[in-house]
This record gives C-alpha cells, sequence and structure tokens, in this order.
C-alpha cells in the first residue's frame, strides 16, 4: 500500500519515491509508488496529473486511478521496478481541483445549514461544478447561500481532516454521514462551518478557495440543480463573460450598466422596424401586382399569364409573389428568380386555370436542368444559375 502524503500535507507539491511495480495498463503501464503526492480520481474529485522523473526524463503521468486497493499512476512508459523517481504534480491543476472541490463543501454547507437542502448528486468537470439539491431554491436564497459561502472565505477559516472511529465520528454534528459504514472514517471539518467524511483534497484554510461564483440555478428533478466555479477558474469564466458584455456594450455605443436597457431598446426598435418593412413590402408586392395586371392580355378563355423573372427578389418574397398573383382568376403565375447560386422558379395557377402546372414545370426542370416537384397548382423547383436564363425561361413561357 502507497503511503498517501497528499492526505497528510495537501500542499506537498513532489516526493521522492521507489517504483514497487510496473505493468501493462490500457495503452500504456500503470505504475505502482511506495509513496505519493498523486491523489486519485475517487469521491468526486477529479484525477492529478504531473510527471515521475528518472534522471533527466520527465515521464508525464495523464491519470491517476485506486484499482484493487493500489494506487495505480498511468504512464505511456514503462519504469523499472526498484527505480527511484520523483513524483512531481502539475500543481496548478491540484490547485484547481481542491479551489473547486472545497467550494462545493462550502456551498452545499450553506444551503443544508440556510435552507435545509441536501447534496444530493455531485459532479465535477474542468469547466463546470454542478450540485444537485432535494429541494428546490429560489434565486434570492440562491444569492444568500453564495454570500455566506464568500464570507467564511474572507474570513479564511482553518480546515481540518482527521482519522477517528465511526462510533466517535457518529457524536458529530454532520451534514452527510453514511451510518453503513464502519472503521476509521476521514473526517473534514471547516471551522464552524461544514463537517463531513471525506478522501479528497482540501486546502488548509477557506481563504485559499480566493471565491465562489454560482453561474445558473436550475429546476432539476424534485429540487435545484446548481452550477458553479471557484477560484482562478470563476474568476477567469467571470473576465470572459466581461470582456462579452464590453463588447456587445460597444456594439451598442452605451455603457457596460446600460446593457440590459439597451438591449431591450434595440429588441423594440427591431420589432418596430420589422413591422414597417412588412408593411412596406406588402405595398410593393401591390404596386407589382398592379403592374403585372396592366400589362397582362388575357386570352380567349379569360387566362392571364403574369411573369416575373427577377435577380434581386429573396426567397420569402418570391413566395408571397407567387401566391398573390395566384389568386387573380385564371392567373397562370411563373416567378424566377436567382439567388445563392441557384436560378429558383414558382409555379402557381389561379382559380379557373385548368393548365397542367406539373407538366410545366417539368418543362421548365429539363429548360435549365434543375430539379422540383409539386402540385398541379402548385409546384417549384431550382436549377445551377447560368447565363442567358431569362430569356430561354421567357420564350418557353411566351
Ligand atoms: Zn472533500
Amino acid at each position: 500500500m502507497s503511503k498517501k502524503i497528499f492526505e497528510e500535507d495537501v500542499m506537498c507539491r513532489e516526493c521522492r519515491a521507489i517504483v514497487q511495480s510496473c505493468e501493462p495498463f490500457k495503452d500504456g503501464f500503470g505504475i505502482v509508488l511506495d509513496q505519493t503526492v498523486f491523489f486519485p480520481e475517487g469521491g468526486g474529485q477529479l484525477s492529478d496529473s504531473g510527471w515521475l522523473i528518472v534522471g533527466d526524463q520527465r515521464i508525464p503521468v495523464g491519470h491517476v486511478r485506486i484499482q484493487d486497493e493500489v494506487i495505480l499512476h498511468e504512464t505511456t512508459q514503462a519504469i523499472s521496478v526498484g527505480t527511484e523517481v520523483v513524483a512531481v504534480l502539475d500543481w496548478p491543476v491540484r490547485f484547481d481541483h481542491m479551489q473547486q472541490h472545497c467550494g462545493e463543501h462550502l456551498l452545499s454547507y450553506a444551503f443544508w445549514k440556510l435552507f435545509q437542502a441536501d447534496n444530493v448528486g455531485f459532479h465535477m468537470n474542468p469547466e463546470l461544478v454542478t450540485i444537485d439539491l432535494n429541494k428546490e431554491v429560489s434565486a434570492e436564497e440562491v444569492r444568500q447561500a453564495e454570500e455566506m459561502v464568500n464570507q467564511q472565505i474572507q474570513e479564511d477559516r482553518d480546515i481540518h481532516a482527521e482519522w477517528m472511529a465511526h462510533t466517535e465520528a457518529a457524536k458529530l454534528t454532520m451534514r452527510k454521514f453514511n451510518e453503513k459504514i464502519t472503521g476509521l472514517l476521514r473526517i473534514v471539518s471547516v471551522e464552524g462551518s461544514d463537517v463531513c467524511t471525506c478522501c479528497g483534497t482540501h486546502p488548509p484554510t477557506t481563504g485559499m478557495v480566493g471565491l465562489v461564483k454560482v453561474l445558473k440555478a436550475e429546476k432539476h428533478k424534485d429540487g435545484s440543480r446548481i452550477s458553479f466555479l471557484c477560484g482562478r477558474l470563476a474568476l477567469q469564466l467571470i473576465n470572459q463573460r466581461m470582456d462579452a458584455l464590453s463588447e456587445a456594450a460597444r456594439a451598442l455605443s452605451i455603457r457596460d450598466e446600460e446593457i440590459g436597457d439597451g438591449v431591450s431598446r434595440q429588441s423594440e426598435e427591431i420589432r418596430q422596424l420589422k413591422e414597417k418593412l412588412h408593411e412596406r413590402n406588402q405595398q410593393l408586392l401591390e404596386g407589382r401586382v398592379r403592374d403585372l395586371l396592366a400589362d397582362a392580355q388575357p386570352d380567349a378563355d379569360g387566362r392571364v399569364r403574369l411573369t416575373v423573372l427577377s435577380d434581386d427578389l429573396e426567397a420569402a418574397e418570391a413566395k408571397a409573389l407567387a401566391q398573390r398573383l395566384a389568386e387573380v382568376p385564371k392567373a397562370r403565375a411563373v416567378v424566377a428568380y436567382e439567388s445563392k447560386g441557384r436560378v429558383n422558379y414558382l409555379i402557381a395557377l389561379g382559380a379557373g386555370n385548368t393548365e397542367n402546372g406539373k407538366e410545366l414545370l417539368q418543362q421548365v426542370n429539363t429548360l435549365l436542368g434543375g430539379r422540383g416537384g409539386g402540385r398541379m397548382d402548385f409546384g417549384q423547383g431550382s436549377a445551377p444559375t447560368q447565363s442567358g436564363w431569362q430569356d430561354r425561361l421567357q420564350k418557353l413561357l411566351a
């Protein structure tokens, strides 16, 4: 069994160690040391990473796990049994983990103490930490819990870890205590705050957590899911959000603190402009229809051919125009337009027009080498853009 230096001295970043065994593991090797500073993944805390140094070689340790009660350091390179190595932690990564893990203790305690909401689920990844509470909490309650945690951080309270018999531990007032686990238990206590059983790594004082920032609280099952970050990662995320906010404010030519009002104002302006644009488009469309009808000559059966060939229509406009033209009795409306490297065409027949729209669409497909289909009275298709398409189509439709 390796000596777990991280349990006695959590701030220790490196130690000398002797390789006890080295066996193939996954795509590389699993190395067991006589003692280690590496915390193996467990209890919701992520694994440490770092290096084993042999002479002038730095062999990366990507992941550390407990397997059959043995701590395995995963490497891509074998090291002979009996070799002395220096085990060195990737300290910034470990420190991030300690900040998130300890912040989780403090936040869980605050929800338990203030609102009797228990932490029933915990997840941590390098971008985000979440806890699931068995009771729904309001935005105001989340704010109160966050305030309590940050106050305890600012007070820089001591954190202790000690081993005690389960019978002794049972006498403590603890946030979580599993009565089924017996023997020696590791109890982690924050002065005047959280006490619970835990195997993870915690800084010696709460001040090292730096900051706990709740990012989101949402309903989850019968309770709430709280997403948060602590310490350096919290500050990093806040800076990213501040940059995004400043950029948005700059784009609107307002101050950062005015962003809420600024966005509401702009949304209202956009809504009004859309309304006005729609009105103008309708007027334009009616004008177009009037002009077309003025030029149109009905044939002996009263059928009227309305053709629009354009290179400046948009899809929605073209569709609206075709539908509007089909309101003209006995109309045969063809609207074709060029957009995004394609010629698009719509064929719509008005009431009383008994022509075969499907057949006409097929003729256009053949003429332009396009594809499309639809009903007898409405169809659409498109073809690759090509020079002279308007003249050729005009000739077909004449
Ligand atoms: Zn812990």
